[in-house]
């Protein structure tokens, strides 16, 4: 495998089921990432290769097994190519990004854009810079170095998101393309619930250029897609009470759950369920005439039950309807009351034509 041969394997990381390894070669501007189980089932490369075994993730896999016969965790490569680190560090201002040429353990500053080295207009050492190194070299543009802002920074974040080489001062440390910021919550308040907005409570650090350090990992703080309105009424605290529980279940926090992520921190709040309406007639004789009560009612047992505009819960469980379907409209011949044997009939020639429980079956009345 000429790939193995020639040295261009480097073992990047090791944990105890993968190993990550940068696969380049001559014909290509980038190198590759393999990703190899230690067991040698699974295997990925971030080339377009269509291959089921492309030749970066074969070349990975040759250097991976003549490294372990040497004794050794990892391929080394026999041609000392640089990879690109990326250092950040604390300032007043916030952080600041230097990239740095990482060769045989040594460091040294990239002075220059990464498309001038691979292109070969500046001389400088053999390179093995990914697809995400060259976007961001692109990304941070002509000033390359220093204090970047968060709209910067934010596709930098994307594109190295678990990169493998980045420090923060001198601690290692991860970049995650999630966003930081607020989190809603909902906890007990009497017998009802309170929503409210706080800080993400993983943050540990904020810098003034809009990142976040969250335990080991850097991420961009995003402004929560919530109208001015709804964040004075959120960092204030929304009280439900036990006649909107309804509302906070099925409307209010599905929709806040689209934009920020939501904890729970109450084990009261009642049990989300899709459920399809269906109707319910309630039959009781009255001297010689059928009463009919028809009611669109949840949940076999009924759980919960529309009363005009409202939907009532029943018993303990309280329900989120996925539709309100109404069949209403025909229902007026049969609201409760004893109707004339022809009104009876034209009735039950209606309900007929309604959808029904299995095993539902109105009889005509004589
Ligand atoms: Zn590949």
């Amino acid at each position: 495998m000429e790939l193995a041969r020639s040295g261009s394997v480097l073992g990047e990381r090791a944990s105890p089921k993968q190993v990550t390894c940068r696969v380049s070669s001559a014909n290509e501007p980038v190198s590759r990432t393999v990703v190899l189980d230690i067991e040698g089932t699974e295997w990925s490369c971030d080339c377009t290769g269509r291959d089921a075994v492309c030749v970066h993730v074969a070349a990975a896999a040759i250097a991976l097994r003549q490294a372990r016969k040497a004794g050794a965790s990892l391929p080394v490569a026999k041609i000392e190519a640089a990879t690109v680190g990326y250092r950040f560090q604390r300032s007043s201002a916030g952080l600041v990004l230097d990239r740095v040429l990482v060769r045989g353990g040594r460091e040294e500053p990239l002075q220059t854009t990464l498309s001038a080295l691979t292109s070969g207009r500046i001389a400088g050492p053999p390179l093995m810079p990914t697809a995400a190194d060259l976007e961001v070299d692109v990304a941070l543009g002509s000033k390359r170095h220093g204090w970047f802002s968060r709209e910067v920074l934010g596709p930098v974040f994307d594109k190295l998101d678990d990169a493998a080489d980045v420090r923060l001062d001198s601690e290692t440390i991860r970049l995650s393309r999630e966003r930081a910021g607020v989190r809603g919550k909902v906890e007990d308040q009497a017998d009802g619930f309170r929503l409210s907005i706080e800080q993400d409570p993983a943050i540990v650090e904020i810098f003034a250029n809009g990142v976040a350090r969250c335990g080991d990992t850097l991420k961009v703080v995003a402004d929560p897609p919530l109208t001015g309105r709804e964040l004075d009424d959120l960092r204030r605290g929304l009280s439900f009470g036990p006649d909107r529980i309804h509302e906070l279940v099925s409307e209010v926090l599905p929709s806040l759950r689209k934009r920020i992520p939501v904890d729970v921190r109450t084990r009261k709040l009642p049990e989300v369920v899709r459920l399809r309406p269906r109707l319910q007639l309630q039959t009781e004789q009255e001297g010689d005439a059928l009463s009919i009560l028809p009611s669109i009612v949840y949940g076999e047992p009924v759980c919960a039950r529309v009363a005009g505009d409202r939907l009532i819960s029943v018993g303990r469980a309280r329900c989120r309807c996925a539709t309100r379907q109404r069949r209403s409209a025909s229902l007026g011949s049969c609201s409760r009351g004893s109707p004339s044997p022809p009104a009876s009939a034209s009735c039950f020639a209606e309900m007929r034509r309604w959808p029904s429980p299995a095993g539902w079956a109105p009889s005509t009345p004589r």
